[in-house]
């Protein structure tokens, strides 16, 4: 089992925006773009107990990065701004 079990985009199309999360701007660390395409994924508990955070909730939030396509992984809801 690979430690994203379920991926899912959470809007349809191609839209982008920017987004905060703890009240800073995220940016991509790969390209330093700022325009993200949100999604969400299901980690399975072989996942997050290899991570040790099996005290969290089971649910991250993705930001994909509309330049070049890294994909970052908050546990916290990110703000859309
Ligand atoms: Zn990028």
């Amino acid at each position: 089992m690979g430690f994203i079990e379920e991926f899912k985009h959470a809007y349809a199309g191609d839209e982008t925006h920017h987004y905060h999360v703890a009240r800073k701007q995220v940016t991509c660390l790969h390209c330093g773009g700022e325009d993200f395409d949100r999604g969400s994924a299901l980690l399975n508990t072989t996942g997050l107990t290899f991570l040790r955070l099996d005290w969290v909730n089971r649910e991250a939030h993705l930001l994909i990065c509309a330049g070049c396509g890294e994909i970052r992984l908050f546990l916290e809801k990110p703000d859309r701004v």
